[in-house]
């Protein structure tokens, strides 16, 4: 095993002129993968957890230059679940063998605290022994708190880059670093397993930025970690840019195995949007966590953050015999467990 990689293993962390060297080329990649993997197989064996995404809503009050369902994309159509429609979801997922069911929309202020917290307390009462994970951004402390005592134990909130310039590049100035920060801190206070993450390639970003978001990562110390590629939205103020690398999000997803072994890992949609192996890459890399979409098919491709968005494949909810094939194939095995973090 080559030096940096020892070391990363060993001290979970490097400093940042050593990130960079690690992070700025491919010289490391077959020996980081490998002890990623390694890492990964000791804590969590082969398992790979399944969570089901209920995309309930493409309303949204933000307007993220990035993102396909910002509000002032006009040539997107939006759509809401209604509360039968998202427990018909559970409903499904629990029969396909779905443990965990994550709600996630834009900011959508059509669901006000109430009706989130009528929705979490009827599927918690309905499926007393699953997880329910909201991603559903920016709220006050009262409001997390009101979501955590209906049933919610687990939110996503990627803090998107650690970078104060760059957030307020990719964010218009209604949004704020410190606010995202605050949110995620508080989660964490009130007892949520909680999720952050970036993107890897977003416009204007660069390594030493990427470096900032894996040192930002350790402070919080989330217990899951969600990165992907930024992909280009034709309908955005960046619609001029590229999409990020597979290869870095890959050496990223390993980089981050050995950061937090422990941690929860997904292979994201958009790693395999960018391309078609890309889910088993970050799998073989140290992920353990696949998200199929739960979503009713009609809404699926509404919830366009970007381009050519995956939707009816494997990554379909419906497909578990496809899913289960192809993660074998990648060398591992999907389980119906409720997958907890381990510590
Ligand atoms: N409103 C929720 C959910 C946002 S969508 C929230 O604020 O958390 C979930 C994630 O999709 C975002 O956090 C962002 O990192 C990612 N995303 C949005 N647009 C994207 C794009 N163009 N390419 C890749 N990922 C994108």
């Amino acid at each position: 095993m080559t030096n940096l990689v020892e070391k990363l293993k060993t001290n979970r962390t490097l400093s940042h002129q050593e990130f960079y060297e690690l992070l700025s080329s491919d010289a490391f990649d077959s020996s980081l993968i490998k002890s990623a993997d390694e890492i990964r197989r000791k804590i969590y064996g082969d398992d790979v957890y399944i969570r089901g995404l209920i995309e309930f809503t493409n309303y949204c009050k933000n307007n993220c230059y990035y993102c396909g369902i910002r509000c002032a994309n006009a040539n997107t159509k939006r759509y809401r679940l209604s509360k039968d429609e998202i427990l018909d979801c559970c409903r499904e997922g629990y029969e396909l063998g779905f443990r965990t069911f994550v709600m996630q929309g834009g900011e959508d202020p059509y669901f006000t605290d109430e009706r989130i917290c009528d929705i979490v307390s009827s599927i918690r009462k309905e499926f007393p022994d699953c997880a329910i994970t909201l991603s559903i951004g920016e709220k006050s402390y009262d409001s997390y708190l009101d979501y955590f005592k209906a049933g919610a134990n687990r939110y996503l909130l990627r803090h998107e880059t650690a970078n104060d310039t760059l957030y307020n590049k990719l964010h218009p100035e209604t949004m704020h670093l410190e606010t995202r920060k605050q949110c995620l801190y508080d989660l964490k206070k009130i007892g949520y397993q909680v999720g952050s993450g970036f993107m890897v390639g977003a416009p204007f970003q660069t390594l030493d930025n990427i470096i900032e978001d894996l040192f930002f990562l350790s402070e919080l110390q989330p217990d899951m970690i969600g990165i992907g590629p930024y992909i280009t939205h034709k309908e955005t103020p960046f619609a001029i840019y590229q999409s990020g690398s597979v290869e870095l999000t890959v050496r990223l997803v390993a980089v981050l195995r050995h950061m937090f072994p422990y941690a929860l890992i997904p292979s994201t949609t958009a790693l395999g949007t960018l391309h078609p192996e890309g889910r088993e890459m970050g799998l073989r890399a140290g992920a353990n966590v696949v998200m199929p979409n739960l979503s009713p098919q009609k809404c699926r491709k509404l919830y366009d953050l970007y381009d050519n968005k995956i939707s009816t494949g494997e990554e379909a909810a419906q497909s578990r015999a496809l899913l289960e094939k192809r993660v074998e194939a990648a060398g591992y095995r999907v389980v119906t467990a409720i997958g907890n973090v381990k510590r």
